[in-house]
């Protein structure tokens, strides 16, 4: 089922968008939790980390050099950053289309929990 990412794809929705291309789409979220809080997210509806699959691999390695080049873009690579994807109730993702967060800008605590 589509989510309100695939909205964003479609441009049917604003978002703020900081990289784009065929594959890939990187906007800023909604509800910032940190300085840079940025949602990277494969074009292709993949609802879960448990749904990528074998075909996926290509994409999902093409999503982490687009990740590097967000934070080299935004000048937060040497300092540091985080890349979280959450997955189904227990790890609060909330939105069922894959996605990586980017979190940086400031220097994040320690608890995962
Ligand atoms: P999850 O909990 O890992 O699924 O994260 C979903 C994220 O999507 C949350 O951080 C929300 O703030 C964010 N979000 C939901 N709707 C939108 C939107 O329309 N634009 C940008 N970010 C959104």
């Amino acid at each position: 089922m589509s989510t309100i990412f695939k909205k964003i794809i479609d441009k049917e929705i604003p978002a703020s968008i900081v990289y784009e291309d065929d594959k890939v789409m990187a906007f800023k979220d909604i509800n910032p939790l940190a300085p840079v809080h940025i949602l990277v997210i494969p074009k292709k509806e993949i609802a879960t980390i448990n749904d990528i699959k074998e075909e996926d691999k290509e994409l999902i390695g093409h999503i982490f050099l687009v990740i590097g080049k967000i934070v080299k873009d935004l000048g937060i690579d040497k300092e540091g950053y985080r890349v979280v994807a959450n997955c189904n109730e227990f790890g609060g993702q909330e939105v069922f289309h894959l996605h990586y967060h980017i979190l940086g800008g400031k220097k994040l605590g320690t608890t995962l929990s």
